[in-house]
């Protein structure tokens, strides 16, 4: 048989259209020195001591396939947290490879072709894709303009097909925190039709209320639904993103469907680094905490002169709205062209209205290229 190489790729993988993203990129590789509002990174590195703890378990020799469901000390730690946190236990913890690796493993452990998973735009672009190569079908319910939880919308999305409740807080690409209410609601919805609720929180460690300094308990589903598969990671909070460490939590039932899936890909994450992730869980991250808190109030009150934006109140993400007439891509072109590099809002969303920011860089830079994109907004 005559076949090309084209005829072989598969309909899952040509399902997954990743030219959005792919486009940014390439004009940033064309630009020189620009001021670089696109990274999803923090912008410290990982603390000396982790780093140190990494390196002597490479020397140990714990260079060696750990349990599929990650090392011992590393998810006894994270389940005596976890389970303090939200006031019951947690069950058992599973480390996967980052918070990407989790979500893989909970779509593919839950999604049949066909079936459903709700979510809100503007969203982790990951959650689309994902779908898409399980065969699933987004349901995604419009929170413009303020992003807080439509619960009305999110119930009439549901449909006898609908499997999963995906819930971002803080948000990837507003910065959006969901109030101890808006759980509520999401959890009674939940409990009536029976959906199991995947709750990233993978920026959960950036969390500034305007009221207090002190990190306050993020609000989760978890506490008060069991059917929540609680996805978290190292990549944010020790700005770790290259060393692939996450982990799950939820039910017994699904969890062990993960584990087994994780055994036959990712087989487990990164030896050693599970080590060194045991010491990252005792360094105090709140200097860090408050210096994106900082920068969220300059970027903040700097664009609200000119833009209708949204107060974030976690993650390092600000979404401005373009000025009216505008697409987003044409905004994000014209700053592009001004060395400012930002990430058009069609990205993240279904609409083409709004653009990404990330906070997490130097404060002078931010001053720099928020004055330049609030001219270019005159
Ligand atoms: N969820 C969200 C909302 C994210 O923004 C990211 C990373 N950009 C991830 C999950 C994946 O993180 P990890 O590096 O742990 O795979």
């Amino acid at each position: 048989m005559n076949r090309s190489l084209s005829e072989i790729i598969s309909k899952r993988a040509l399902g997954v259209d990743a030219s959005g993203i792919r486009k940014v990129f390439d004009l940033a590789a064309k630009m020189k020195d620009p001021i670089n509002f696109s990274i999803g990174l923090p912008d410290f590195d990982v603390p000396d001591i982790v780093k140190d703890a990494a390196i002597d378990a490479i020397r140990r020799g714990e260079n060696r396939y750990t349990q599929t469901q990650g090392i011992a000390p590393l998810r006894e730690r994270l389940r005596k947290d976890l389970s303090k946190e939200i006031g019951r236990d947690v069950g058992d913890v599973l480390i996967t490879s980052g918070c990407s690796g989790g979500l893989f493993l909970a779509i593919l452990a839950t999604i049949d072709p066909g079936d459903e998973a709700v979510f809100l735009d503007p969203y982790f672009v990951m959650y689309k894709h994902l779908l898409t190569v399980a065969g699933g079908k987004a349901v995604i319910v419009d929170s413009y303009p303020d992003f807080r939880f439509p619960a009305d919308k999110v119930e009439r999305a549901i449909t006898p097909r609908t499997k999963l409740l995906i819930l971002n807080s803080p948000s990837n690409p507003t910065g959006v925190v969901m109030t101890p209410a808006e759980i509520q609601s999401a959890v009674e919805i939940a409990r009536k039709h029976n959906l199991l609720i995947i709750s990233d929180e993978i920026y959960e460690p950036f969390l500034y209320s305007a009221l207090s300094t002190q990190h306050s308990a993020l609000p989760t589903a978890a506490t008060t639904y069991e059917n929540t598969i609680i996805l978290r990671g190292f990549s944010k909070s020790h700005a770790m993103t290259g060393w692939r460490l996450g982990y799950a939590a939820g039910p017994e039932a699904i969890l062990s469907q993960m584990t087994k899936l994780q055994q036959y890909t990712f087989v487990c994450a990164p030896s050693p680094l599970q080590y060194a992730a045991v010491k990252a869980l005792d360094v105090p991250m709140e200097t860090a905490r408050q210096a994106y808190a900082r920068k969220r109030d300059i970027v903040f009150q700097s664009l609200s002169r000119k833009f209708n934006v949204v107060q974030p109140q976690g993650a390092f993400y600000i979404f401005p709205q373009v000025p009216k007439g505008m697409t987003a891509s044409d905004f994000v072109a014209k700053a592009i062209d001004n060395n400012v590099l930002v990430i058009p809002g069609n990205v993240f969303s279904e609409r083409d209205t709004h653009f990404r920011i990330s906070y997490a860089t130097t404060d002078e830079k931010l001053a720099r290229g928020c004055d330049i994109l609030c001219k270019l907004a005159e």
